[in-house]
């Protein structure tokens, strides 16, 4: 009873907060809903540079064109709900001046002409989406169940993690096939069809594990090289010099760091045979499961927190003290740190403090650029 309502005040106090703020929050979520809705709309009138070709050929028209109105309303709503709270109004005049210019580009009732495919394209389309699904599942558990209750949405490295977010979901359409070209090119004729055969027979679900199992051992020890080889960790290290861990901060990975990883699960899944079906949901299953893992959240998982990675246990793996920061290298199950002797799950605590101990590593996308390596 005591705790339901501290929890019922605490909420009441954030509402508050969030509602009777200085429209700092409504202005934000008015620019938001704006974008989103304007990239939408340049998609439909650029789409054979800015969408992707394998997703498009499924795409409901209808249903997009009713979310670019709906995002154009919201956007409105917080625009005005931002003027009346607002001491400056310039968050919601942005919000405003992008809504109307996506509605002058076409709005809600945009036309797609014939086209034919761009040689190179990037995939906006899935960054919008992507991002709208995401922060519909995540930002409500942040603010519901927050961990570091102090740490604000924008803090002073969200711009950064933003652009890592932004950079990994264009190229998706690229990295997608360059993770998959090593298994191709060199594990494609291995001999293996008795044991393919053997899996693919498996139920559904069977597969699915297996799956997650085997593709989180070749990803362990590809991680674990990642920390204890010095040229690897270079590339490693921009992952771990996240100082404010939250849903969008899982993003910050160096390309290789993306490439190599990934290829690395990847390899097993195709040598083995799965089915495509176990792949494809596989693929949905460790994007969800890494954004939960950083989520800035206290997720009440139960017993299931000794099965699954939850963001407590890859917290652990992001603490600033070098001795857990090299513990904790599974993304789906903790038993295969238990295994090799790198598990770290103190039942009810967290981090103290998240990054590098190094102070003078570079802060900012840019900023990172000068380090000898690319970044
Ligand atoms: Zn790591
Ligand atoms: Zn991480």
């Amino acid at each position: 009873m005591v705790n339901y309502c501290s929890y019922y005040l605490y909420m009441n106090q954030e509402i508050k907060k969030a509602i009777l703020g200085e429209g700092i929050i409504s202005g934000y979520l008015s620019i938001f809903f704006s974008l989103l809705s304007l990239g939408a709309v340049i998609c439909f009138l650029f789409p054979e540079y800015l969408t992707t070709a394998e997703f498009r050929i499924n795409y409901p028209i209808n249903i997009f064109r009713w979310m670019i109105f709906g995002g154009l309303v919201f956007s409105f709503l917080f625009a005005f709900l931002s003027l009346l709270l607002s001491k400056r109004a310039k968050f919601a005049f942005i919000g405003m001046a992008l809504s109307v210019t996506a509605i002058i580009l076409g709005g809600s009732n945009i036309e797609v002409g014939s086209f034919d495919q761009g040689a190179f394209s990037i995939s906006l389309d899935w960054l919008i989406l992507d991002i709208l699904a995401l922060s519909l599942i995540f930002i409500p558990l942040e603010l519901f169940f927050p961990k570091r209750k102090g740490q604000s949405k924008f803090h002073p490295e969200w711009r950064t993690d933003l652009i890592y977010l932004f950079k990994a979901q264009l190229l998706i359409q690229y990295t997608a096939v360059a993770v998959k070209m090593p298994a191709e090119l060199f594990f494609s004729d291995l001999g293996m069809n008795e044991v393919q055969d053997l899996v693919s027979d498996l139920p559904f679900i069977a597969q699915l594990f297996l799956a997650m199992f085997v593709a989180d051992l070749f990803q362990y020890f590809i991680h674990r090289l990642f920390h204890v080889n010095p040229f690897m960790w270079r590339f490693h290290s921009i992952h771990h010099s996240i100082r404010y861990v939250d849903w969008i901060a899982g993003s910050r990975l160096h390309l290789v760091d993306i490439l190599i990883t990934r290829s690395f699960s990847y390899i097993p899944l195709y040598v083995l045979g799965f089915s495509n079906d176990v792949f494809y949901v596989y693929v949905v299953i460790v994007a969800l499961q890494a954004v939960t893992a950083h989520t800035n959240a206290r997720i009440p998982f139960g017993f299931l927190k000794y099965v699954f990675v939850t963001p407590q246990y890859h917290h652990w793996h992001h603490s600033k003290a070098k001795e857990t920061h090299d513990k904790n290298f599974a993304i789906h199950f903790p038993f295969i740190d238990k295994l090799f002797g790198t598990y770290h799950l103190p039942s009810d605590e967290w981090p103290e403090e998240m990054g590098l101990e190094d102070e003078s590593f570079p802060k900012g996308y840019l900023r990172a650029a000068n380090l000898p390596i690319f970044y």
